[in-house]
Parts: structure tokens; C-alpha cells; sequence
């Protein structure tokens, strides 16, 4: 079956203050965000009817805004209850929720300071981003050839549309090969995260994952640190080199869409889904979907 292409679905999309009816959500050719990755967004995830760290995604909307300088025209309060918007007039419970702000087409050419900042937020049931038979096996990654950029080169820190271009290149390096997605290294070698997610190790009990100081620090990153330590495993945070891979255990990686996912391979290296894998994936679940799990409790 042939799915649907986006700007073809039905449903509602908030559109600068208002909910516009899907496929009326449209922007001009002459846009500065399109001609200059002056955007940025968000992805966000609904359970039960509730969005997961709605603030925190809010918030890292403004942050990603401010270092592309430019300023989301809605407070943090206003994003949460634009997303709500989003999702209730879908008639979603479970879904993706993907905000996006970028300079409009008032102005062209590099300097933008004449530009509206326009934001939209869209609501659509997401499943699994991985396939869920890969999920059970782990995943196999390659290993990108473009790396993450020195924070010296691009705002890194920003979840802007512009830092996507080398990811959706390596996905689709990836894809050909037979591999679900591909590890990044750093501009300096050392192991850094997936093309949409952050990644975890574990040796010994212990789990390791590189320091996000090129890349993004995931809500989910710092939610499963949060599980892991409520586990009383420690969590190292570190400089990661590839073949320091070969002493690792398990692998798995993290993110709103990803969510927790085991690695099996990444090059040459390989992994068991193991049971801190296993465990995180059910806390993760479990903090995720809080009706379900008071349900299982009672
Ligand atoms: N790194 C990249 C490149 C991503 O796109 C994402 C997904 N937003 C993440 C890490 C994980 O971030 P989060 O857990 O906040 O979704």
C-alpha cells in the first residue's frame, strides 16, 4: 500500500495561533527557512493522551531558536497548550508531535532580520520507528562516513533542520546497505550517536555514553540516565573511541521516535540484547505509559 504523502492527510494543523485544516497548512517557494535552514523543531511523543516532557520539548524549541538567532514568537506555557491543541483536534492519544519554527519570505539572501518567525505544529500517529522484529534482535548500524560537527563549525547544541542534511545522507548510505541506521562519529573520532538518537553501552553492570558536547543531550538520554540510576546502575558519561566498542557487552540507543532500542552490530562490533537493555526498555515503557502501569500494579 502506497501511504499517504503528508500534505495530503486529514486533520488539523496549528498554524500560528490558529487550527488550519491539513492540507491548507502551506508556505511560499520563496521561504528563508527552505533556502537557508533557518528552522528549527521539535519531536515530541504522546501516551495515553499525554504528551511526554511537553515542557522540556518546549522549552528546546526556544533554546534551538535562540542559537540560530531568532526568537519563537510563543511562550513556553503557549508551545505546551499549541501541542495539546494539536493532538486533541486529531482525536489522538498516541501519536508524534512535530513543531517546527522558520523565518518566513519577507526578506531573501543571508541576512534574515526582516523575516516573521511562523511556527506550525502537526499531530500524527507514529508507531514504532524502527521496525518492531529489528527492535526484538537489535539493530544493525554501519558506521557514517560524515561526523558530527565541531561545535566550533555549527550550532550543535540546536535541533535545527540544517544539522539534519549529513543524517538523512548517512540514513540512506545506511538503508542501501541493508543496515536500519548509522552510528556518527565526532569531528574527532569518538563515537557519538545514531542519526536520530543518542546511544548507550554497557559493560559489567556499568553503562557508558559519550558526553553531549557536540550533539544533542536527548530528553530520552537524560530520562534513561535518570531510570539507570534509580536501578543503582552507575552511569558513566565519557569520551567513547570505536574500538572501545569491542569491550562493550550491549548496546542500545535512545530517542522521543526511537524510544529505547537494542543494538546487535555496529561495524564489526557486536552486541547481546541483554538485561539492562531489557529492563530499561520496560522502565521506559512503564514511566511512559503511567495509566497502564498503575493498571499493572493495582
Ligand atoms: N540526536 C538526534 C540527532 C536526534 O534527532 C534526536 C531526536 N530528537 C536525539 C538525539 C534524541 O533526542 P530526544 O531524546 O530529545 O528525542
Amino acid at each position: 500500500m502506497v501511504p499517504v504523502p503528508y500534505d495530503q492527510r486529514d486533520g488539523f494543523i496549528w498554524f500560528n495561533g490558529t487550527l488550519v485544516p491539513w492540507q491548507d497548512a502551506k508556505l511560499h517557494v520563496l521561504t528563508h527557512g527552505l533556502h537557508y535552514a533557518s528552522a528549527v523543531f521539535e519531536g515530541e511523543r504522546a501516551y495515553d493522551g499525554e504528551i511526554f516532557k511537553l515542557t522540556e520539548h518546549s522549552q528546546r524549541l526556544h533554546k534551538s531558536a535562540q542559537l540560530l538567532d531568532f526568537e519563537i514568537p510563543y511562550s513556553v506555557a503557549e508551545l505546551d497548550k499549541a501541542s495539546r491543541e494539536a493532538l486533541r483536534a486529531n482525536n489522538l492519544t498516541d501519536a508524534y508531535i512535530r513543531p517546527i519554527a522558520w523565518r518566513g519570505s519577507e526578506q531573501m539572501g543571508v541576512a534574515a532580520q526582516m523575516t516573521k518567525i511562523n511556527v506550525t505544529i502537526c499531530a500524527w500517529d507514529w508507531g514504532s520507528y524502527f521496525d518492531p522484529a529489528a527492535r526484538e534482535k537489535g539493530l544493525r548500524l554501519t558506521i557514517a562516513q560524515y561526523r558530527r560537527p565541531d561545535p566550533r563549525t555549527a550550532p550543535t547544541e540546536s535541533k535545527a533542520t540544517g544539522l539534519y542534511m549529513i543524517c538523512t545522507i548517512e540514513k540512506h548510505r545506511a538503508e542501501r546497505a541493508g543496515y536500519a541506521d548509522a552510528l556518527m562519529l565526532d569531528w574527532r573520532g569518538q563515537v557519538a550517536e545514531a542519526t536520530g538518537a543518542n546511544i548507550f553501552f554497557a559493560k559489567d553492570g556499568v553503562l557508558h555514553t559519550p558526553l553531549p558536547d557536540c550533539f544533542l543531550d536527548g530528553i530520552t538520554r537524560r530520562t534513561v540516565i535518570g531510570l539507570a540510576k534509580q536501578r543503582g546502575l552507575t552511569v558513566i558519561e565519557r569520551a567513547i573511541l570505536p574500538e572501545d566498542m569491542t569491550e562493550f557487552s550491549e548496546c542500545f540507543i535512545t530517542g522521543t521516535a526511537a524510544e529505547v532500542t537494542p543494538v546487535s552490530e555496529i561495524g564489526p562490533y557486536r552486541f547481546a540484547v541483554g538485561d539492562i537493555a531489557r529492563m530499561l526498555m520496560k522502565d521506559y515503557a512503564a514511566l511512559v505509559h503511567p495509566a497502564k502501569a498503575i493498571a499493572a500494579a493495582g
